[in-house]
């Protein structure tokens, strides 16, 4: 222990701790600079089903976004905290591509302030457990370790909701979302998931957590499986959300 300890300040000495996204040094993974750069949601400007930002006046309640008019979601509402953009886009690039896990910590737990303080229909949806999306084998491979368990983790001490690992399972691997034209997003995710152990869903509310809403598609998926395998409730909460064009 005294030798670790002794150990990390000749490190610190020699490689001093930096914040990770604008590398000033510091002894925070993110600096309160780069923190207070995150571009957070208007929560009263959003679709009440999705969330996505609406940019017309604010909503006289009950209001929908084009898609959810269209189609209702199988979730209940989705909520995602800040647009994925600048330094939270750095930050989540680090996270899942550069094996910077340890800025789970900081963003789990800004992920659990944010609903105390932003998101009451999230903070007050009763949530029994904390799900997660999973990654393929193949990523997960490549990655090492599932980031959003991590953030998952983190969160769900501070939330004080437990998290409940390998509730879904991929049953193919399917291609990212990011890469796909819309078009094909849909009909690329269908299909992929499955419920581990139906029995520990049952008659239950979940939170659904992932990195970044983009159309929504992977979420909602879950939610369909989720829902069809008995879950009473499923409400999506995540970290960023990716405006599209
Ligand atoms: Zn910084
Ligand atoms: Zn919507």
């Amino acid at each position: 222990m005294v030798l670790n300890l002794y150990l990390s300040s000749i490190l610190d000495l020699i490689f001093p701790p930096r914040c990770q996204i604008c590398r000033e040094p510091g002894p925070e993974n993110i600096c309160k600079n780069c923190i207070t750069k995150i571009k957070t949601i208007d929560q009263k400007n959003v679709c009440v089903y999705c969330g996505e930002p609406q940019n017309d006046q604010p909503f006289k309640n009950a209001v929908l976004c084009s898609r959810c008019v269209i189609e209702k979601p199988h979730y209940t509402i989705a909520r995602s905290i800040a647009i994925y953009e600048g330094t939270l886009k750095k930050a989540i690039h680090a996270f899942k591509f550069k094996g910077k896990k340890n800025l789970a910590q900081h963003l789990g737990k800004f992920m659990a302030l944010s609903i105390e303080e932003n998101l009451p229909e999230i903070r007050y949806c009763h949530a029994d457990a904390v799900v997660t999306v999973p990654l393929s084998q193949n990523r997960l491979k490549s990655r090492g370790f599932n980031q959003i368990d991590c953030l998952a983790e983190v969160f769900s001490a501070y939330a004080n909701i437990p998290h409940e690992k390998d509730i879904l399972a991929r049953v193919r691997d399917t291609k990212p979302q990011f890469d796909l034209p819309k078009h094909k997003r849909k009909e690329n995710i269908q299909g992929a998931f499955v419920i581990k152990r139906p029995n520990d869903i049952y008659g239950r509310r979940l939170l659904l957590l992932d990195d970044i809403y983009t159309t929504g598609y992977t979420v909602n998926e879950c939610a369909k499986v989720l829902i069809k395998c008995g879950a009473a409730k499923v409400y999506i909460l995540t970290l960023s959300r990716a405006i599209l064009a």
